[in-house]
């Protein structure tokens, strides 16, 4: 089903992307690859769609999961038990389960329970080494630049398994394009990543005519008829963002021409709890983030003018690294001398 909600995991639910699958296969022979892309766009559907049409070992750490809210870390038991239970889900093969089972059962950890980290790093590594073990696999840490929230370091663990675990393939993919270079490195010549990544795919939005036929298809398999004023209107507003379409297929079989509007109002609030979370970091990111949405286009006179308004003084600097950091994110982008926000649902839930 094309509107369904959940990322896609078989081929022939994946619609378009037929050169990134080529890729993707492709870079499998390689160690390391990067899948980026802003949210909802397609990456995890990529990798699990292409992946599951293989029929290849591979594991799929949902790093966002093992994320804290509260202490804003992924603390490493988290990690751990992610890692460890999407192991469980890998296989049949006894020699999964058995070393599963020698993998310390004991480390089911009690909330709050305090374990060493370099006994939950070993743990780690023998995960990899168990795989390795087993004649290889491919490791998905979906979300990656979330490991940089990580208490134990994982950028020397993947660095290790890289140099030494030749079974292993990496896949790291992320919305927040800027801070996964940050995690692995890509400008950072100390970084034990540097260097060692082969390749990256890129995921783009769907170009307009694209966007008509996936709904096209989309109403097709339902079996509902949509007036094509309506489907332009929504591959205008949604600008190729394929979960944003897929969101809007889903609403409009339920409520019709409605959806149109409720995209946005419901899309937004669906992105509350991710902005909060975002804003919570810095008291300018609102700001910035404000000022850009209603001007469409900002220059950077425009923003610092803006959030100067809003907050008193506020300095140069303090704004162009916030700045920064949004872009990082992939909240913003730049455009020449201007800023914009690329999604359009984060736009409007910023002028709500
Ligand atoms: P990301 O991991 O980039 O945030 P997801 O893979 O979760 O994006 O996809 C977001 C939404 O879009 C999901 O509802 C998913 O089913 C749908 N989707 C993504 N890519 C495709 C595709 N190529 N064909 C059909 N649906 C897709
Ligand atoms: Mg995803």
């Amino acid at each position: 089903m094309l509107f369904s909600t959940e990322p896609k995991d078989s081929i022939e639910d994946l619609f378009d992307r037929e050169r990134e699958v080529e890729k993707l296969k492709n870079s499998l022979k390689e160690r390391m690859t990067l899948i980026l892309g802003p949210r909802r766009i397609g990456k995890s559907s990529l990798v699990l769609s292409t992946l599951n049409s293989l029929g290849v070992n591979f594991i799929f750490v949902d790093v966002r999961r093992a994320y804290d809210d509260v202490s804003r870390k992924v603390p490493a038991e988290r990690l751990y038990e992610e890692m460890r239970s999407s192991l469980l889900r890998l296989s049949k093969r006894e020699r999964v389960k058995d070393i599963i089972g020698r993998l310390n059962v004991s480390l089911e950890y009690p909330v709050g329970a305090r374990i060493p980290i370099e006994e939950i790093k070993n743990n780690i590594l023998k995960i990899f080494e168990t795989l390795n073990d087993i004649g290889g696999a491919i490791v998905v840490f979906d979300e990656a630049q979330y490991l940089r929230y990580s208490t134990v370091g994982l950028r020397p663990v993947l660095a290790h398994v890289y140099d030494y675990m030749d079974g292993i393939t990496t896949i790291l993919t992320g919305s927040e394009v800027g801070l996964l270079h940050d995690f692995v490195g890509v400008d950072d010549p100390d970084s034990e990543l540097y260097g060692r990544y082969h390749s990256s795919i890129e995921l783009k939005p769907l170009d307009r005519e694209k966007s008509r036929e996936f709904l096209r298809r989309g109403f097709g398999e339902l079996g509902i008829d949509v007036d094509e004023g309506v489907l332009e209107r929504a591959v205008s507003e949604l600008d190729g963002i394929i979960g944003w379409l897929v969101y809007f297929g889903k609403l409009y079989a339920d409520r019709g021409e409605e959806a149109l509007e409720d995209v946005r109002s419901m899309g937004a609030r669906l992105l509350r709890k991710e902005l909060d979370e975002v804003f919570s970091r810095s008291p300018y990111y609102a700001h910035i983030m404000k000022a850009i949405a209603t001007l469409g286009r900002a220059r950077w006179k425009n923003v610092l003018n803006y959030v100067a308004a809003q907050v008193g003084r506020a300095s140069n600097v303090t704004v162009s690294r916030n700045l920064r950091n949004l872009i990082k994110m992939g909240f913003v982008e730049k455009d020449g001398d201007e800023y914009l926000i690329a999604d359009p649902i984060v736009r409007y839930a910023m002028l709500e």
